[in-house]
C-alpha cells in the first residue's frame, strides 16, 4: 500500500463514499515510526503559531470532531497532536452517554452547549454524529420521548433528516464563522482486539475497557454501514470528512497533525494590527517607562551572572 497524504484521506460530499475503499492500515515500515514522530512534531508547533494568531484575532472557530469505534486512538490522539497547543484557547468536550437533561432536548443541544468561542479550538471527542451511529446501530430513537409524528417516521427517513440537519448546522456555524473538521479514526476490527487485550492485560489501562466494549465490537458491520451512511451524506466542500488509517497510531497521528495544520491554515489568522490612534499609545507609554530610568534602556543587562548568583543562593 502507498503512503496516504492528507488529500487522499479527504472526502468532501463530490461522488459515492465507500468505507473499503480507505485502508486501515498503510504498512509504514517500523524503521520510520520516528521520521513520522519529528514529522508531527514539527506540525505541532506550526498549530501552536497559527492558534496564538487564532486567539489574538478572534475571528474564526474551529470544531475539531473525533469520530472512532472504541480503542481507535481518540484520547491519545487528543493528548499527543494537541499538547502543543496553548490551554487557554482550547476547550475539550467528550460526548458520553446523553443525561436526562441532554435527552430532554433535540439532539444538537448539547453539542450547541459545548461550541467554542471564535478564536478557539473546541476538541469533541465523539460529537453529535453519535445520534446517526450508535443511535442509529441500537435504535434508540425509538426510546425517546417524542411526539407520534416523529416517532412514526420510518428509520431510514429519521435518519435522512437528522443527515439533511447536521448539514445545515455546520452550514450554519459556517456562515457564523466556525470551521468544522470532522476526522474518522478508521481503525480495524482486528487492530481493536489487540488494543483491547493491551488494556485488559495492562492495569494502568484496566480503566479504559468496559466489558460492553466487547458487546459493542460484535455489532461491527451495523457500525461501519452506520458510519459509511453518516460520511456519505454529511460531508460537504466546507465540512469534508477525513478519514485516516488508524492501525498505526504514529501515522494516524501526523495526518490529524496534518489535518489541524491545513485547517488551521485555511483560517489565515493573522495578529490585529492596531489602529494609528493605538499605536501613538503604546508609543507615549513606551516614553513613560523609559523616562524611570532616565531614558536608559536597561532590559539586556539582567545578565547570567545574575541568574547564577541567585540560583546558588537557592540551592
Ligand atoms: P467512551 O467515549 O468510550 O467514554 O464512551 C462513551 C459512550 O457513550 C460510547 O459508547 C458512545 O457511543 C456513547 N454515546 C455518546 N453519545 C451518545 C448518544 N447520543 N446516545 C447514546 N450513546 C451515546
Ligand atoms: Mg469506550
Amino acid at each position: 500500500m502507498e503512503f496516504q497524504k492528507l488529500r487522499d484521506c479527504r472526502f468532501d460530499g463530490s461522488g459515492h463514499f465507500k468505507l473499503d475503499g480507505y485502508p486501515t492500515d498503510v504498512h509504514v515500515e517500523k524503521r520510520l515510526k520516528p521520521n513520522f514522530e519529528a514529522l508531527t512534531e514539527a506540525n505541532t508547533q506550526r498549530m501552536a503559531e497559527l492558534q496564538d494568531k487564532l486567539y489574538a484575532e478572534g475571528c474564526e472557530g474551529v470544531v475539531v470532531i473525533l469520530q472512532a469505534m472504541d480503542a481507535a486512538g481518540k484520547d491519545s490522539t487528543i493528548k499527543h497532536v494537541m499538547t502543543g497547543l496553548n490551554p487557554q484557547g482550547v476547550t475539550v468536550a467528550s460526548f458520553k452517554q446523553p443525561s436526562s437533561e441532554e435527552l430532554a432536548h433535540d439532539f444538537l443541544w448539547r453539542a450547541v452547549t459545548k461550541l467554542p468561542r471564535r478564536g478557539c479550538i473546541g476538541l469533541f471527542n465523539r460529537s453529535y454524529y453519535e445520534d446517526v451511529l450508535v443511535v442509529r446501530v441500537h435504535d434508540l430513537q425509538k426510546t425517546y420521548r417524542m411526539p407520534k409524528r416523529v416517532l412514526d417516521t420510518p428509520k431510514d427517513d429519521f435518519f435522512e433528516q437528522r443527515y439533511r440537519q447536521i448539514r445545515d448546522f455546520e452550514r450554519y456555524l459556517w456562515e457564523n464563522g466556525y470551521r468544522v473538521l470532522k476526522i474518522f479514526l478508521n481503525v480495524s476490527r482486528d487492530e481493536q482486539r489487540r488494543r483491547f487485550l493491551d488494556r485488559i492485560d495492562d492495569e494502568a489501562k484496566n480503566w479504559k475497557f468496559s466489558s460492553s466494549d466487547v458487546a459493542e465490537r460484535e455489532l461491527w458491520p451495523k457500525y461501519m454501514d452506520a458510519y459509511e451512511q453518516c460520511i456519505d451524506r454529511t460531508a460537504t466542500k466546507e465540512a469534508p470528512w477525513y478519514v485516516i488509517p488508524a492501525d498505526q497510531k504514529f501515522y494516524a497521528r501526523w495526518l490529524v497533525s496534518e489535518a489541524m495544520v491545513r485547517v488551521l491554515e485555511e483560517c489565515g489568522p493573522r495578529y490585529p494590527e492596531l489602529p494609528a490612534e493605538q499605536r501613538d499609545d503604546l508609543a507615549s507609554a513606551r516614553e513613560a517607562l523609559l523616562a524611570e530610568t532616565g531614558g536608559h534602556d536597561d532590559r539586556g543587562e539582567r545578565d547570567e551572572s545574575e541568574l547564577t548568583v541567585a540560583l546558588s543562593e537557592n540551592s
